[in-house]
């Protein structure tokens, strides 16, 4: 369990006086100059602050032991390793689980050297990787179990899983937040560890960055991508207690404490489709929400966020010549199946396209707001193509919702052709009214900043020099991977022409 750097040096009431003394203040007091004990300490990294570790008073007394356990189980870190510590703490006195309140199983899986990390995973590997997973995510499930809304609280925890190998970041990557000392996981933390546009410049302009890569030869083929994605983890069966095989998705344990499940973009390693479904299906039963980010070609392609009321989805457009027709049958599609969502407040729909100058960008959102329903189309280029069509279909929505005629507006994106490019996207994210609810913070926070370098501020210079060497070349950039982008835009294409033979467009 990683708990965080110690900072203070307190002496050690172990005398009798000492104790009495501590004893004669009142209860307020001592949680107060406990508190004081806790607060983050400056100096952190990047001149930022940081938590001093403070496990180790746990073992003082009971009193100390109930205060500072609610500090560290907070927020949790767990590995191969600490994940069967942490049982057994647990099963020690579940009491623990009570104070947990973000969790992150972050599994690590085997090393790598070279030239394997050229070469896609063999199948042992794989195998090997499947069993650390596994073993992980059983041993987690079967402590969390544990949890019972009526002694713990009803809160529930906030898990978030990731998957990595130590050698992601040794050979041709060196992506800061992919290692272990990156402190940036929440949105608490970008207040509290400094700033992370400092921290990735700083860790940018390393040059060594602790690369161990022998060969300084470009890669012959996209291999080294492929190796450092790996290949979709999933549940492997193990060996049973009367040593006989079991199969992992009938054993899976019915989690309820896990209310809220992140899949972030930061490591590029995915869990098999199949496997996360067995989980949120057995496991996840009282998830009450869910943030995934796919990592198609190392950035996230297509995302989708919804609860009851509101539901955000991004597409895919494949040519600035055909996106506009592409997004607006979209529209069209999306009205069709929100005919059968009576308490939608908001659905918005948008999608990026980049090609250089003829680069597109469009939203389309619904609003169901006050009793009265309106939708806007904003989009970098042309006005809407099949305006009335878009809103006849739409109309049924807001007459079936609320027996009101739709208002429309029609906003153009000030952002140019060139800016949407030259930021991936990333610039029209400000425009989302979703957008909180879409991003991870912290991604959101890199996704800006990732394609200027993370100077940002210095963007206008940038500008102005015209096109930079192209970034995207490099093996730190995250974008060099377009191979499997084909094949994404490919099975988009065929829903879009079904849909236009469907409706004899
Ligand atoms: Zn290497």
């Amino acid at each position: 369990m990683d708990v965080e750097s110690d900072a203070f040096e307190v002496e050690s009431p172990s005398t009798a006086t000492k104790t009495r003394l501590w004893a004669s203040l009142p209860a307020e007091v001592r949680q107060m100059i406990l508190k004081f004990v806790c607060l983050p300490d400056s100096g952190g990294q990047c001149n930022g602050m940081s938590y001093p570790t403070v496990a180790q008073y746990a073992s003082v007394c009971l009193e100390w032991q109930i205060f500072f356990e609610a500090r560290t189980f907070r927020r949790l870190v767990l590995n191969p390793e600490s994940v069967e510590e942490f049982d057994a703490v647990v099963r020690r006195d579940d009491v623990r689980l009570a104070y947990i309140q973000k969790l992150w199983l972050r599994v690590e899986l085997s090393e790598y050297e070279c030239p394997k990390c050229d070469e896609p995973e063999d199948v042992a590997t794989q195998r090997d990787n499947n069993m650390i997973f596994s073993t992980c995510i059983q041993t987690l499930l079967g402590t969390l179990k544990r949890w019972d809304p009526a002694r713990h609280g009803a809160q529930g925890v906030e898990l978030m899983l990731s998957a990595s190998s130590p050698s992601d970041t040794k050979h041709r990557f060196t992506r800061c937040e992919m290692k272990d000392d990156y402190p940036f996981h929440y949105a608490e933390d970008l207040d509290l560890a400094g700033s992370i546009i400092d921290y990735h410049r700083t860790n940018m302009s390393d040059p060594v960055s602790g690369l161990l890569h022998l060969s300084g030869l470009p890669p012959l083929s996209g291999d080294h991508i492929n190796r450092v994605q790996g290949t979709p983890l999933y549940l492997q069966p193990q060996n049973g207690e009367k040593g006989r095989f079991t199969n992992q998705a009938k054993s899976l344990a019915a989690v309820p404490m896990v209310k809220g499940l992140v899949i972030r973009r930061q490591f590029f390693r995915e869990i098999h489709i199949r496997t996360l479904s067995w989980l949120i299906g057995r496991s996840f039963v009282a998830l009450e929400w869910f943030r995934f980010e796919r990592t198609i070609s190392l950035e996230p392609h297509s995302q989708l966020y919804f609860d009851r009321e509101r539901l955000s989805l991004r597409c895919s457009l494949s040519t600035p010549e055909r996106s506009r027709r592409e997004f607006e049958s979209l529209i069209i599609l999306a009205a069709e199946a929100a005919l059968s969502l009576p308490k939608l407040e908001i659905f918005e729909l948008w999608g990026i396209c980049r090609a250089k100058k003829e680069s597109r960008a469009y939203v389309f959102r619904y609003c169901y707001e006050d009793g009265r329903p309106r939708i806007t189309w904003r989009s970098s280029a042309e006005a809407m193509g099949a305006q009335r069509r878009i809103i006849a279909q739409w109309g049924e929505v807001a007459e079936k919702q609320s027996h009101s005629t739709l208002a429309y507006d029609v906003v153009p994106f000030e952002e140019t052709a060139e800016k949407i490019f030259k930021s991936r996207g990333t610039c029209i994210y400000r425009h989302l009214l979703l957008k909180d609810l879409v991003f991870d913070p912290i991604t959101q926070k890199i996704l800006e900043n990732e394609p200027y370098d993370w100077r940002l501020d210095e963007e206008s210079d940038a500008s102005q020099q015209g096109d930079t060497p192209n970034s995207n070349l490099t093996p730190n950039s995250a974008n060099s991977d377009l191979s499997l982008l084909p094949a994404e835009l490919a099975a988009f294409d065929n829903e879009v022409t079904a849909f236009l033979q469907h409706h004899q467009w």
